[in-house]
């Protein structure tokens, strides 16, 4: 059987078909068509009435999947009109039979098993003198068994076959889309289209098998799944070629191979990449089309300037790298080493950076909360999108700067120069180094009514160039306080004097005015703002006076700060609202209970505000049950410490008010309470650092009494520590010192009173001020150099008795505590005087080195029973426990000093030999014999390391 494809659907003639059977009247014969000759097939009995003449094929093997065959005849038909004397019998037609089999049968013939498929009629029939062929096609379908039989059948016409082609269509091997599909049979006519799987060409893949259809007719339809040449391959005609020398194609895709991109190494033929060059990098993010790039070099021209007017600001600036490796995603981070001397560390958590350290587009970062004086070193390094993967260090630019503002001068006096019932006029001086640098300050002049019954209180704050000013407008009569202090360009402030001055009576009107020395009134040129500035307003609103012209507050004009006492609001919850930010409870997320307080208890959790980071916090709960009158005490707590902002003050990071449950939340001070992380590290940091923490408290401290802020309940339990060994003064609750102190003791006047902490006339007459601060602030110190030893242990609190020095304290350490504990308390230092006397022995490390007197008969703390002979201890673990030592049990045991008869025949080798190694402790314990030795007034003192 013939087949026939797409491009010869029809193709050549059946050979050899043969026909076996002739019945009846079919005849081959022999003619001349076009001048050659050919054999026919042929009947003509147009005269006879009832023909049936019958010519069938030999057997035809079907191919197993050609269901469907054609079957193209090639006849003529005489017309029946052209025989003489036409007859009715002649006919026009034949008809076409098939008969299937699974076997040939031979020449046996059985019209029965035949069935029709057609009558063919021709297009055109022939006359007398005339041949006209006709050609038709029928197809033969839903064939099924191994082969078949085709038969035509005449019934009285006058026709001759020239000839019969049978085939059936294929879809013929193809490649599309770089998949080849074999040879298809096409399916019958009431089949699907058929389905047929290719296969991608060498070196092609797909993700998904490539398929077609084939049509009934031979054609392929519909190709499915794209075939791509594979990576360092590409398409050439129908096929995968691998990618020229020099260039490379990394995925498998439809794309043809690139040039290997710059700054990489060229490739052999078939590449899938082109790795960098030696130097050169590509980003995570880079793909392997683009080309390497090397690392920016360092930023230039690097500087800092102090625009800024604030204190402890800076801003760096600096220019791009000449090189930016040819990316233009690069980002800068500046890091910041502080240098005291030689001592060198990174600048720690304490500095801030607007915007921020790190990741910075911008070729300028500002860095504030900078100390003055000391050197800072700061690195900008330069990164792009390759640094993280190149093994060297970024370029890096550095600066080395320090912040020299020139301190504001001191108020050293103040004086009234002329009085009338409506004016005051008055001077001041300051410290003689001010005047060196007259232009580089202000002064900020504040005044008030003295009037303790006024239901307003309204500050006017004046903003001056010179140290003298007439205020008037006054009234008649009446007592002003007015507070002095000059202010730095950079926003500093310098220590300030209150004096209290009284406007004259009315009768005393005749004075003569025309000496008054000040030329220039309000409003003079001596002026250069008037702020008046309302703090509170208690029951009704008052407009400043007419001559006094509100501004609106900048940075520079910052109006003295004075700290506002949450009491004086008639509702405390406008207090909380004015000086605290309401934060939403589902905000907080509470870890771990850390402490109790006076209210409830202390939680460390995390604060997440939305579009802010995550911080960790104290969360300060307050327990169910609580008044109204305890829900504000609490809160007040709040309003207190939302009016600062200071290094070492601790940060209130805002309130929870308006739900059931009332937090105040706080920044979190990792290492606790002072007193407590001291003893837990008895002996283990050198007095410089001890130093640099008091240095700590005493700028929060200075900055409270700056504020007018008077603590009261200043000691060590109550100064928090962070990771950094920052310490922060904390607890500001207004109940605190007669409810909330542990350590207060109710005083012959009825108050609670820490006693220990407390200054004299505060405890006599309750005379609270920041000298009696500052005097607590000595004792912090002690506490501090004692590694949280309590003051005066077990003695009664003897009236000029003062604390002896702690073991290893510095002299000028010591020095300054007996200052904080001066009994007159005008002759206390100033915590303004305190800071920077902290500095100075920060910054001279050797004016450390010189070691205060010790006592160890008081300086170890000693049971109250004491033995009557020998060491007052029973034991040696009872002795170690009493200092603080049983750690050190087993030591003693282990080297054989099991009495202590025997330790105190211990040197300090001894002590070393048995395993003490940490010099703190092993001064304590060599102190500690030292001291029994003493009071049992036996042997010469030992030696101490
Ligand atoms: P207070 O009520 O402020 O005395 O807090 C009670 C205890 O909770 C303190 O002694 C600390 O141990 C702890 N605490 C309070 N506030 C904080 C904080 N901000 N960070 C870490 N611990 C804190």
């Amino acid at each position: 059987m013939q087949r026939a494809d797409r491009s010869v659907p029809q193709g050549s003639v059946f050979a050899p078909l043969t026909f076996c059977c002739f019945l009846l009247q079919w005849e081959v014969v022999q003619r001349t068509l076009n001048g050659s000759q050919l054999y026919t097939y042929s009947v003509c009995n147009v005269g006879e009435r009832e023909q049936d003449n019958w010519l069938r094929t030999t057997f035809i093997q079907r191919q197993p999947a050609a269901s469907r065959v054609f079957v193209e005849l090639q006849f003529i038909v005489r017309d029946c009109t052209s025989f003489d004397g036409a007859t009715l019998t002649c006919k026009e037609t034949i008809n076409l039979f098939v008969s299937e089999a699974d076997a040939d049968v031979g020449t046996t013939f059985r019209k029965g098993q035949f069935k029709k498929v057609a009558t063919i009629a021709p297009d055109e029939i022939t006359g007398k003198n005339e041949l006209r062929i006709n050609t038709e096609t029928r197809v033969v379908d839903n064939l099924l068994r191994k082969g078949f039989y085709l038969a035509f059948q005449d019934n009285g016409a006058c026709v001759a076959l020239l000839s019969v082609r049978v085939y059936y269509k294929t879809c013929p091997a193809t490649v599309q889309s770089l998949a080849s599909f074999k040879e298809t049979v096409a399916a019958g006519e009431n089949k699907d289209l058929r389905k047929v799987i290719g296969e991608c060409v060498d070196n092609a893949v797909s993700e998904e098998q490539p398929w077609i259809f084939c049509t009934v007719d031979g054609e392929w339809v519909v190709p499915v799944g794209q075939c791509q040449c594979k990576a360092g391959y590409e398409k050439v005609d129908n096929a995968c070629k691998e990618c020229p020398e020099g260039f490379f194609k990394p995925t498998a895709s439809g794309d043809s191979c690139q040039p290997c991109p710059a700054y990489t190494q060229k490739q052999g033929t078939g590449a899938e990449s082109c790795p960098c060059l030696e130097g050169f990098y590509r980003a995570q993010t880079d793909s392997e089309m683009d080309p390497c790039s090397g690392l920016p070099s360092a930023p230039r021209n690097l500087v800092a300037s102090t625009t800024q007017l604030s204190a402890g600001k800076l801003l760096l600036s600096w220019s791009p790298p000449e090189d930016t490796g040819g990316r233009s995603d690069i980002t800068y981070s500046v890091e910041c080493q502080r240098c005291d001397g030689l001592v060198c560390q990174t600048c720690g958590e304490k500095i801030r950076y607007d915007p921020s350290s790190s990741g910075l587009t911008d070729t300028r970062v500002s860095v504030s909360e900078l100390d003055a004086h000391l050197n800072y070193t700061f690195t900008v390094e330069a990164h792009s999108g390759v640094s993280a993967y190149a093994p060297q260090l970024p370029s890096t630019s550095a600066l080395t700067t320090s912040l020299h503002y020139t301190e504001p001068p001191k108020i050293t006096t103040m004086r009234l120069v002329e009085r009338t019932p409506t004016s005051l006029s008055i001077s001041w001086d300051v410290s003689p180094k001010a005047r060196v640098q007259p232009r580089a300050f202000r002064y900020e002049l504040m005044y008030r009514k003295n009037d303790a019954n006024s239901d307003v209180t309204t500050y006017t704050v004046l903003i001056l160039d010179k140290d003298s000013v007439q205020v008037s407008d006054l009234a008649p009569a009446t007592a002003y306080m007015f507070r002095v202090q000059a202010v730095g360009i950079d926003g500093s402030h310098g220590s300030s004097m209150e004096e209290q001055f009284e406007t004259s009576s009315e009768d005393s009107l005749t004075t003569n005015n025309t000496a008054v020395i000040f030329g220039a009134a309000l409003g003079g040129a001596a002026m250069l703002f008037i702020v008046a500035v309302v703090l509170f307003l208690r029951r009704r609103s008052v407009t400043p006076p007419p001559h006094l012209y509100p501004l609106v507050f900048t940075e520079q004009l910052k109006p003295l700060k004075t700290y506002v006492d949450p009491h004086t609001y008639e509702d405390p919850n406008t207090a909380v609202m004015k000086f605290a930010a309401e934060i939403h409870p589902s905000h907080i997320t509470k870890q771990k209970v850390i402490g109790a307080g006076e209210f409830g208890e202390v939680y460390r959790g995390i604060l997440k505000a939305p579009g802010r980071k995550e911080v960790a916090v104290a969360v300060k709960t307050l327990k169910p049950g609580y008044s109204e009158k305890q829900r504000q005490d609490f809160l007040s707590e709040a309003s207190i410490m939302g009016q600062f902002s200071h290094q070492n003050i601790i940060r209130l990071e805002g309130v929870v008010t308006k739900f059931k449950h009332a937090m105040i939340i706080t920044e979190y001070m990792e290492n606790g309470a002072l007193d407590r992380f001291l003893r837990d590290h008895d002996g283990e940091f050198p007095s410089f650092q001890l130093v640099g923490m008091l240095r700590g408290i005493a700028a929060g401290m200075k900055y409270l009494s700056d504020m007018s802020y008077v603590h009261r309940d200043l000691a060590a339990r109550n100064i928090l520590v962070n990771n950094t060994m920052e310490c922060k003064v904390s607890d500001f609750g207004l109940s605190r010192v007669l409810e909330d102190d542990p350590e207060g003791t109710y005083t012959t006047s009825g108050g609670k009173i820490p006693i220990r902490w407390t200054a004299p006339e505060a405890i006599a007459y309750r005379k609270f001020t920041s000298a009696s601060d500052v005097w607590s602030f000595g004792i912090v110190m002690w506490e501090v150099m004692a590694f949280g030893e309590r003051p005066y242990w077990d003695m009664s609190n003897k009236r000029g008795f003062r604390l002896p020095a702690p073991m290893d304290c510095p002299s000028a350490v010591y020095q300054l505590m007996l200052q904080c504990w001066l009994q007159d308390r005008s002759k206390r230092p100033k915590f303004g005087d305190i800071v920077p006397l902290l500095d100075k022995l920060l910054r001279s490390p050797d004016s450390l080195k010189t070691i205060a007197d010790f006592d160890p008969r008081i300086s170890i703390r000693l049971p109250s029973t004491s033995g009557s002979d020998g060491s007052p201890f029973r034991s040696v673990s009872e002795w170690l426990e009493s200092i603080k030592m049983s750690q050190y049990s087993e030591n003693f045991n282990r080297a054989g000093v099991v009495t202590m008869d025997q330790v105190m025949q211990m040197k300090n080798e001894d002590i070393k030999n048995i395993g003490v190694r940490l010099p703190g402790h092993l001064k304590r314990i060599a102190y500690s014999i030292l001291g029994l030795k003493d009071q049992t007034s036996t042997l010469s003192p030992i030696l101490i390391v």
